[in-house]
């Protein structure tokens, strides 16, 4: 039986240290300022959005919300994001996506400002952490490691499977697992014989968004588990991409959904806006 990582508890955690930093900067007269624009009227964005709101407020940062209408042109979106680059109260901006298909996403985060790009997604904060440069990483693989970290699970030397290779959570995992010394393998859709890749892997990390498709056979006895997938069944219910009670049996360490890598991800924006303002 695993030990079950308990992201929800260790979220907490950062935010109550956040708070009192985000405290000290305020008694230095510096007020942390989080922009974010969202475009169109995805329903999942705006629970994500809203979520971010709260814990902003909990923390204390300022929070300012940016609704652009879903047939607004590229200009527009280009134009608000070169305002808010120029604007001195605002420390960090981030784009919600996805954003509609007539846009360019890419264009839009090369325009943020490296130095107010708290999630970590302009090219600038990508190449750097490439080159295992002190950067902003995106919030999603941050938060896994720092799971690593609060648990002592060290990466050196350990074969780590990844699977998914997004540009938001897949890649920059892949780099954060190289920066940390593992030994790293990726996996995606085209691989061949998924599964002697994970039975091989000390760590196996799912970021695929296929409900319950990593399973116990497919596990190593005393593998570690993460879990970044987040699935709603027709019931409503939140899975992760881990079929959980089976390999739950086998892992010795195991992220549960929710409250596994989700907290973390949000913990972790309240990090890089910390960051971003004490830069
Ligand atoms: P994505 O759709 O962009 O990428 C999915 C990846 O899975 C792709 O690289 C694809 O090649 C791979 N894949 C698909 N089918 C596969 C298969 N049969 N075998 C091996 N690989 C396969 O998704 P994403 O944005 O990277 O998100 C992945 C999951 O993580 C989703 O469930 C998403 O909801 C979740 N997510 C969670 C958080 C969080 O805070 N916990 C944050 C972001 C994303």
């Amino acid at each position: 039986m695993a030990v079950i990582i308990d992201g929800k508890k260790l979220a907490q955690q950062i935010r109550e240290d956040l708070k009192i930093k985000c405290e000290e900067l305020k008694q230095k007269g510096i007020k942390p300022r989080l922009a974010v624009i969202m475009v169109g009227d995805d329903k999942a964005s705006q629970v994500y959005v809203r979520n971010k709101s709260k814990a902003c407020d909990e923390i204390g940062i300022e929070f300012e919300e940016h609704l652009l209408d879903g047939d607004i042109q590229q200009k527009t979106l280009i134009e608000l994001i070169e305002k808010l680059n120029q604007d001195d109260s605002i420390h960090g901006i981030l784009l919600q996506s996805p954003i509609p298909r007539h846009l360019d996403i890419n264009e839009a985060f090369r325009t943020i400002a490296p130095e107010k790009d708290v999630d970590g997604f302009n090219p600038v904060n990508v190449g750097k952490l490439s080159l295992n440069q002190d950067t902003f990483v995106s919030c999603t693989p941050y938060g896994v490691m720092k799971m690593f970290e609060a648990y002592n699970i060290s990466l050196a030397g350990k074969n780590v499977t990844v699977i998914g290779r997004s540009n938001i959570v897949g890649k920059p995992l892949i780099q954060c697992c190289l920066n940390k010394d593992a030994t790293v393998t990726v996996c995606h859709s085209k691989t061949k014989d998924l599964k002697q890749h994970t039975q091989n892997a000390d760590i196996v990390i799912a970021a695929i968004g296929k409900s319950k498709f990593i399973t116990a056979d497919m596990i190593k006895l005393g593998a570690v588990v993460i879990d970044v997938g987040i699935n709603r069944g027709e019931d409503g219910k939140l899975t992760g991409d881990v079929d959980f009670d089976n390999v739950y049996e086998k892992a010795s360490y195991i992220t549960p959904v929710p409250g596994g890598v989700g907290p973390m991800t949000i913990a972790m924006l309240m990090n890089n806006v910390i960051k971003a303002c004490e830069n």
